[in-house]
């Protein structure tokens, strides 16, 4: 068995067990987060039948999705740049990083022009930190009521990401946050949690965990 698929089927019985623990089972979905990472890794957890993978950059996005099978599910999860909106949504299905009024806007302008659908989740800045995008908890209200009114999007919940470095107190306060403000907007859907925190996640209400370097390897650009 390759490495990939080895660490892929530890993450993906370590997941299960959090979401039972936390009287969660089969409740929480894994994206395999393959940026940077070759088209064949990807191949390989398509194999085994893994069909969800995230990707931050759109033009690897892009290039990826070319070579592999139609049948992905592919997740944009990277700052997305109102130049990089239409190849985006050529390929991804869902839009984790919508982090602002006027990439919501023109996301939807875009989508209605090549006649998708995608799901999007509002990204939101938990933790406060200036070097994280997002919106703050007090910009969602607005940011909800435009997404809902928009056409051609469809929302579905909220993402963030905690800081690289957290204490289990402050992990646990970015996660409840964010599921208790997914609650207040009656959204379904937390992205939350990657391959250092997602026990923390899972925890407090992921329902989409975002793990990359735990299942392909340590990556060596961002
Ligand atoms: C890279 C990335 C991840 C995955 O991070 P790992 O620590 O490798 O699991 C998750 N979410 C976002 C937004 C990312 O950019």
């Amino acid at each position: 068995m390759s490495f990939v698929i080895k660490q892929y089927q530890e993450i993906l019985d370590a997941i299960n067990s959090c979401a039972e623990k936390a009287d969660r089972p089969n409740k929480v979905t894994l994206l395999a987060v393959s940026k940077t990472f070759p088209a064949e890794n990807i191949a390989e957890l398509y194999s085994i039948g893994h069909r969800c993978f995230g990707e931050s950059k759109a033009v690897e996005l892009a290039q990826k999705a070319s070579v592999l099978p139609p049948d992905i599910q592919w997740h944009f999860i990277g700052h997305l740049q109102s130049n990089k909106v239409k190849t985006v949504l050529e390929h991804a299905s869902v839009i984790h990083s919508i982090d602002s009024l006027k990439l919501l806007q023109r996301v939807s302008r875009i989508a209605n022009e090549l006649n998708r659908n995608p799901q999007i989740l509002l990204e939101v800045n938990v933790s406060g930190e200036s070097s994280k995008t997002g919106f703050a908890p007090e910009q969602l209200t607005e940011a909800v009521e435009l997404a809902k009114s928009l056409p051609n999007v469809q929302l579905t919940g909220l993402m963030t990401m905690a800081p690289e470095i957290a204490s289990e107190d402050e992990l646990t306060n970015i996660f409840s946050t964010l599921h208790r403000l997914a609650t207040q907007m009656d959204l379904k859907e937390l992205s939350m949690g990657m391959s250092g925190d997602y026990p923390q996640a899972i925890n407090n209400g992921a329902t989409i965990v975002r793990v990359g370097s735990a299942i392909f390897g340590t990556r060596s650009y961002l």
